[in-house]
């Protein structure tokens, strides 16, 4: 049976990797049902809005999204649309893996981690104010319930990619009340999971450690604001934002997406690299539960990257977009 997937094409590079992807997971032998819809500028230009009200409705409904780069409206009373849909989607738990990934030049060999960022509060909850001119408050919220949840996605995460280890990310040390909840909270779900072996690691200490040695963790936790540099610096450990996919989950909802932007300069010209997309959509495979086929895909993709000629151009090779699917679809 078709699964039911909403598909947001994105702008710029969007359209061409989106067809690439689908036309990967068709040759992966996966059946899915897409149900375009519009958010970004497109949707500005159709709908008069970035993220219209039918859009939410239906990822509601399907439940799963796979979503292009959107390029950020220029406009006053526009929200960011990444922010409105994990607002209303309440997509609480970003996933970003960091993978060392063949033919793609780094520092570091067998890197694999797993970063998991709370996605709803910390300092981006959006709580700021004057105080009086020239002193400005923002407020870093930390709750047992966002803690929690974030928690248990960290240790279900290890269990279901076979990690033996959890490491909490945290400044409790200076952040006593805030980052003391944080880390008191993951100890206390820590202890329904005695398979999995809880770390812990303070925030600079562990940024360090990364960029020495980053094969001594598995998967990371942390709040908002740290998860959002963290996971960015995991990326840059495996080859950059551009082979870097991504997840968000909610309790019933996940989109996954590449985590680079719309790359205007590249746009239309059948250039642009579908990797990081294709990555997100073998994730968003494993949620629908179509395990063999992602890893077929996931396979086809690392040998084709393994041969220099049969990259596309941003990693050395002479492929365009198109073709790098056609040999891709082809392996799969
Ligand atoms: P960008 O990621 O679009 O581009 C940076 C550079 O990387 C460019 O040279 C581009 O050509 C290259 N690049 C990016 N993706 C590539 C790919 N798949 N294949 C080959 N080359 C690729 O970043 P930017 O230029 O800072 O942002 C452009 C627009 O994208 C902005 O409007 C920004 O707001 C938006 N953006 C959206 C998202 C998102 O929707 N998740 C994320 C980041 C940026």
């Amino acid at each position: 049976m078709a699964h039911n997937v909403c598909l947001i094409e994105g702008d710029g590079i969007g359209p061409e990797i989106t067809a690439a992807v689908k036309r990967i997971i068709e040759a992966a032998g996966v059946s899915i049902d897409w149900r375009p819809v519009l958010a970004g500028v497109s949707a500005v230009e159709k709908a008069g809005t970035p993220l219209p009200p039918e859009t939410i409705l239906a990822i509601k409904e399907t439940k799963v999204a796979l979503k292009g780069p959107l390029a950020t409206a220029i406009g006053k009373g526009f929200r960011s649309v990444n922010v409105g849909l994990r607002q209303e989607l309440q997509l609480y738990a970003n996933f970003r893996p960091a993978r060392t990934i063949p033919g793609v030049k780094t520092r570091f060999e067998e890197v694999d981690l797993i970063v998991i960022r709370e996605n709803t509060e910390g300092l981006y909850s959006g709580l700021e104010h004057t105080v009086v001119p020239g002193v400005v408050e923002s407020l870093r919220v930390i709750s047992e319930k966002a803690s929690r949840r974030i928690a248990i996605f960290a240790f279900e995460t290890a269990r279901k990619y076979n990690r033996k280890t959890v490491t909490c990310v945290h400044k409790a040390n200076i952040l006593k009340l805030s980052d003391g909840l944080f880390l008191d909270t993951v100890n206390e779900v820590a202890k329904d999971y005695p398979d999995i072996e809880l770390n812990d690691c303070i925030i600079d200490a562990a940024a360090m450690k990364l960029v020495m040695d980053p094969t001594q963790f598995e998967v990371l936790v942390m709040e908002n604001l740290f998860g959002d540099i963290v996971s960015d610096l995991a990326s840059g450990l495996v080859g950059g934002l551009g082979v870097t996919p991504s997840g968000n989950y909610g309790a019933d909802v996940a989109i996954f997406e590449a985590v680079h932007g719309t790359a205007p300069d590249i746009a239309g010209k059948d250039l642009a690299n579908p990797t990081a997309l294709l990555l997100s959509a073998t994730m968003m495979l494993k949620h629908l539960g179509e395990m063999d086929a992602a890893d077929r895909m996931e396979g086809a993709l690392l040998s084709v990257l393994q041969n220099p000629e049969t990259r596309t151009g941003d990693l050395g090779g002479k492929l365009s977009t198109s073709q790098f699917a056609d040999t891709v679809a082809e392996a799969c």
